[in-house]
């Protein structure tokens, strides 16, 4: 590595003004200054993105980040315009941009003030681009969300497979540093082969939520009464209550609402509008709870949610991680209760019966592992870190006693009783 560590720390208060690394980014950083392919698994909230974003501005040449969102996109090159004062330093190259922008873009790369030059794997298939790319000096990729690489992901994006290919293309001694917040072994397997990155330094770090307490209840005609108990005994936290269902959200919310709780619902089928005002109404705590399908949580960083409930279970163990993970950010408490019925399994199953029989099959395996998990009598937290690959001991581990298995174990049922009965 040619840059000394303090030059690091002097480029960290510099541009972000953070004094120290959270977690793993300082070795992550030296790791791809080093020019290692670099493998990072960190939760939501982890920070990878600083664990691209500086190297990119401590280094020559320009960096460029694949990322699925564009909306996520925009987000952080204005942050980054921001921090630098200059606005050439970040750039986003994608389908909507004219003639002149485009001319702009590639003058501020071509002139060595371009850093960090966002794109959606869709413009890196355009052939202008790749030749362009490939004409210009290229400090590494950042591949972001690298999960959408695999079948096994939750998000799945063909595009992500022809990355290694343009990578190639792009240039020969390419640096790649890959990001995911999902830590099945299955799909960090997936991520390593389709980037071909095999020789990658990889860096994970703990998924344990200390602070969550998980419970799960069955789910029963009451289950509504069950939600309104709960959030009454929670006035005036901040709460999310997730549902399958657009006609379920709207429901729920109403009933809240009828019962004096300050809730409003959230869903695709809202206007652009509404969506918004309703997600500024809980990030302003004009409300206390929404009530939304998933729809509602991505890119949301409200530290204080207290808690996130299920009305209806998840389709995979991640999912559930993802959305429970937006309570309690902050480090203080946060409830995670999901309700369970076998029937909405099956449910789910139906949704997929239209699908190709090989995402159908996937589809299967992840909601087994959430049957598993629902109907479970060990730690659940035990059993979430498990699913991430992770050892967790209930006795030693952090936060070992915060679910409902733990502290409420199941009376067993002894050979002896059952003779008797
Ligand atoms: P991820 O992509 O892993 O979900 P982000 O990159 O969005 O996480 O970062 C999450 C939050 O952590 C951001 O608000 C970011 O500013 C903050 N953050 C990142 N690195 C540091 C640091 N070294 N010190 C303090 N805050 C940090
Ligand atoms: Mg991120």
């Amino acid at each position: 590595m040619l840059i000394a560590k303090s030059d690091i720390y002097i480029a960290l208060k510099k541009y972000f003004g953070f004094g120290k690394f959270k977690g793993l980014q300082e070795d992550v950083i030296e790791s791809l200054l080093s020019g290692n392919h670099t493998f990072v698994i960190m939760p939501t909230g982890g920070g990878k993105s600083l664990c691209y974003q500086l190297p990119a501005l401590m280094q020559e040449g320009t960096a460029i980040v694949v990322s699925p969102l564009i909306a996520l996109m925009k987000n952080q090159v204005d942050a980054i315009r921001g921090i630098s004062k200059e606005d050439g330093v970040a750039h986003v190259l994608n389908s909507s941009l004219n003639k002149t922008e485009v001319k702009q873009v590639k003058e501020d790369i071509v002139n060595g003030i371009t850093k960090l030059l966002y794109v959606a794997p869709e413009s890196l298939t355009k052939e202008e681009n790749v030749e362009f790319l490939r004409s210009v000096k290229v400090s590494f990729m950042a591949i972001d969300e690298a999960h959408c690489i695999s079948e096994w992901g939750h998000d799945f994006r063909p595009e992500y497979r022809n990355l290694r290919h343009i990578i190639g293309r792009i240039g020969d001694n390419i640096p790649i540093i890959g990001l995911t917040a999902t830590a099945t072994p299955k799909v960090q397997e997936d991520i390593i082969k389709n980037l071909g990155i095999g020789n990658a330094t990889t860096f994970k770090a703990s998924f344990n939520r200390p602070n969550l307490y998980y419970e799960v209840r069955p789910k029963t005609k009451d289950a509504d009464a069950d939600i309104i108990r709960f959030v009454k005994q929670n006035d005036g936290k901040s709460g999310i209550v997730y549902c399958l269902s657009r006609k379920r959200v709207e429901e729920l919310a109403q009933v809240l609402q009828v019962n004096g709780v300050k809730a409003v619902p959230y869903h695709a089928g809202l206007d652009a509008k509404t969506r918004s005002s309703h997600q500024d109404k809980f990030l302003m705590e004009d409300v206390d709870v929404v009530v939304a399908t998933i729809a509602f949580g991505m890119g949301i960083d409200k530290p204080d949610v207290r808690f996130v409930i299920h009305h209806d279970i998840p389709k995979s163990i991640e999912s559930y991680y993802q959305e429970t993970g937006r309570a309690g950010r902050d480090g203080g408490e946060g409830h995670c209760l999901a309700f369970y019925a076998y029937k909405d399994i099956e449910k789910l199953e139906k949704f997929m019966s239209g699908k190709p029989v090989a995402e159908q099959e996937i589809g299967q395996a992840l909601l087994q592992e959430v049957v598993a998990f629902a109907e479970t009598s060990i730690s659940r937290r035990k059993f979430i870190l498990h699913y991430f690959g992770e050892e967790f001991d209930t006795k030693t581990g952090e936060g070992g006693d915060m679910d409902d298995n733990v502290r409420y174990p199941k009376k067993q049922v002894e050979a002896k009783d059952e003779v008797k009965l």
